[in-house]
């Protein structure tokens, strides 16, 4: 479902962040992204969903090249992949129900179409009771989730998450791997870049890691392997 042949990066800077990938993701699998700051993960991820282009080589997500697909096929491409950050990225001034109801308002969904899913979405992620705050009334694990819902409205096939619990403490962090989880059993890949030890360690997933723009291990239930 996502194959990467010989992807190499490099920035407008000189820069090479990725040099030389190859992988092969199946559908419904949870794989771990890990490595030091600066090796490339965030590079990787953001090929997936085409916030970046390879300088050369294959990036291949649901039998469609992204190389080679034109501007205005993007916006397919992005429904069938959500994304979660580190930082959340909700709109300010929008509802939680609003920030939502956004990505499926995008593609003309019907108004019943919109409530139903959103409120669905909001009860995977246990908060459907917050429908009417603002981003900045809730939490940061409430802002995450809600920014995990809005990933999923669409039914993606893929969620890419980049370091989704690094700005969360380790409590709020392990109920948003819950729900990364819960998401996966459904059939979801999940690709996820992260610097949590514990978090790598305990779930037991597969393990790419990347340094220096090279992937050096690629292992089923793998370990983090850092010591940070
Ligand atoms: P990681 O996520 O592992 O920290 P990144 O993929 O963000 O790694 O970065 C890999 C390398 O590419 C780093 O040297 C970083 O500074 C550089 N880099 C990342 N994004 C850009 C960009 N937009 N322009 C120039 N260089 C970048
Ligand atoms: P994150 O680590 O949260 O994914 P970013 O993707 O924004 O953060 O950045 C990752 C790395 O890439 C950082 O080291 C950052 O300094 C570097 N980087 C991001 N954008 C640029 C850019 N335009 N030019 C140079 N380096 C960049």
């Amino acid at each position: 479902m996502i194959l990467m042949n010989e992807v190499y990066k490099t920035y407008a800077n000189g820069v090479t962040a990725l040099n030389g990938i190859n992988i092969d993701i199946e559908q419904g699998e949870f794989v771990y992204i890990v490595g030091p700051s600066g090796a490339g993960k965030s590079t990787f991820v953001k090929l997936i969903f085409r916030e970046e282009k390879p300088t050369n080589g294959n990036v291949i997500v649901n039998n469609m090249d992204l190389s080679d697909i034109k501007e205005k096929r993007v916006p397919y491409l992005r429904r069938n992949v959500g994304v979660v950050y580190q930082d959340f990225k909700l709109l300010s001034k929008l509802t939680v129900y609003e920030n939502i109801a956004f990505a499926l308002e995008v593609i003309e969904e019907s108004p019943r179409n919109i409530r139903q899913r959103v409120m669905e979405v909001l009860e995977v992620v246990g908060l459907a009771d917050k429908t009417k705050a603002f981003p900045d009334e809730l939490s940061g694990g409430e802002q995450q989730r809600i920014s995990i819902a809005r990933a999923i409205v669409n039914n993606p096939e893929i969620v890419i998450a980049d370091e989704p619990t690094g700005n969360l403490d380790p409590d709020t962090s392990w109920g948003i791997m819950e729900t990364f989880e819960e998401i996966n059993s459904k059939g979801t890949t999940i690709i996820m870049a992260t610097h949590s030890k514990e978090i790598v360690n305990t779930m037991k997933k597969r393990v790419i890691a990347i340094e220096d723009g090279v992937i050096v291990r690629d292992e089923h239930r793998g370990e983090y392997g850092y010591e940070i």
